[in-house]
C-alpha cells in the first residue's frame, strides 16, 4: 500500500494512493483512511483524485535518524574513511516538510546540498533493544528523503546539528510504501532534470536491519519515528530557484522547489 497524509476539501486525513506505479500523478486517487493508519486500515468510503489534494509529508516523526557515510563512494567523495559502525545524527521534526513543499536556503550558509535517501518508517510496535534478526517486523514502510545539508556549516562546526537541522531540511515524500524490500533498491537525485546522484541500497556499508537494531539498543524509536540511510555518490549545491527530486524505486519521487528563506 502507498499510505499517504493529505489535506481534502474537509480537512486533514491518511489516505491509500490508488492506481498504476507508473501512472502519471493526475491520474491517481487517494481512498480515505479513519484515523492513523499503523495497526488497522479502515477505509472511510471517501475517494479524491490527486490533484484535488494537498499531499502533506506522509508521516510526523518525533524524531528524525541520519546516518552518515553508508556508501563507500559518498565518504571518498568527501574525503571521509568508511565507519566502521552506523554514524549517527538528528534531525529535528521542524526540518520535516512535505512533497512541493519549498527548501529555504539559510542566508548563514553559501553551499547547501542535496542527499537522496531511502528514509524507514517506524511502525505501530516502535522499536527499542530490537535484535537485527526482527529489526525489519518494526517497519511500516519506506518513503524517499532528502537530507538536505549545509556543507559548509558542516564542515566549520564538526557536528552536524546546525549543518542538517534548519527548517525545510527534510523533505519526506511522496507517500509511504508499505511493501517493499528495502535490499536493492535504486536511489536517484535530479536537480533541474539533471542527474546527479544513481546509486542502488545494495552497496549500504550498513543494511536496513542493522541500522534499524543498532539505533534501537540507543534510543527508542516511537511509531513513526523516521531513519534516514545515508546518501549514494554524487551530493551537490542546490540554488534558488531549481528544483530537486528524489526518486527510489518501488516508491516514486519526491520533488520540492528551492527558495531563499526570507
Ligand atoms: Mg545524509
Amino acid at each position: 500500500m502507498r499510505l499517504a497524509r493529505f489535506i481534502h476539501p474537509g480537512g486533514l486525513a491518511f489516505g491509500a494512493v490508488e492506481g498504476a506505479p507508473d501512472a502519471p500523478l493526475d491520474a491517481l486517487t487517494v481512498a480515505e483512511l479513519e484515523g492513523i493508519p499503523f495497526e488497522k486500515v479502515v477505509f472511510t468510503g471517501q475517494r479524491w483524485a490527486l490533484p484535488d489534494v494537498q499531499l502533506l509529508s506522509p508521516i510526523v516523526p518525533s524524531k528524525v535518524v541520519g546516518v552518515g557515510r553508508n556508501y563507500a563512494a559518498h565518504a571518498a567523495e568527501l574525503g571521509n574513511e568508511v565507519p566502521s559502525a552506523p554514524l549517527l545524527f538528528l534531525k529535528p521534526a521542524t526540518a520535516v516538510v512535505g512533497p512541493a513543499n519549498v527548501i529555504q536556503l539559510p542566508a548563514d550558509s553559501n553551499r547547501v546540498e542535496h542527499e537522496a535517501e531511502l528514509a524507514v518508517v517506524i511502525g505501530a510496535t516502535g522499536a527499542r533493544d530490537v535484535p537485527k534478526e526482527r529489526a525489519l517486523d518494526t517497519v511500516l514502510g519506506y518513503t524517499c528523503a532528502n537530507d538536505v545539508t549545509a556543507r559548509d556549516l558542516q564542515k566549520a562546526d564538526v557536528q552536524f546539528t546546525r549543518a542538517k537541522g534548519f527548517d525545510s531540511f527534510c523533505p519526506l515524500g511522496p507517500w509511504i510504501e508499505t511493501n517493499l524490500d528495502p535490499s536493492d533498491l535504486g536511489v536517484r537525485c535530479e536537480v533541474d532534470g539533471e542527474l546527479r546522484q544513481d546509486g542502488r541500497t545494495k552497496d549500504f556499508i550498513f543494511d536496513v536491519a542493522t541500522i534499524i537494531s543498532y539505533v534501537s539498543h540507543i534510543m527508542t524509536l516511537l511509531p513513526g519515528d523516521v531513519i534516514l540511510t545515508g546518501t549514494p555518490a554524487g551530493v551537490g549545491p542546490i540554488t534558488p530557484g531549481q528544483k530537486v527530486s528524489v526518486s527510489i524505486e518501488g516508491i516514486g519521487t519526491l520533488t520540492n522547489p528551492v527558495v531563499s528563506r526570507g
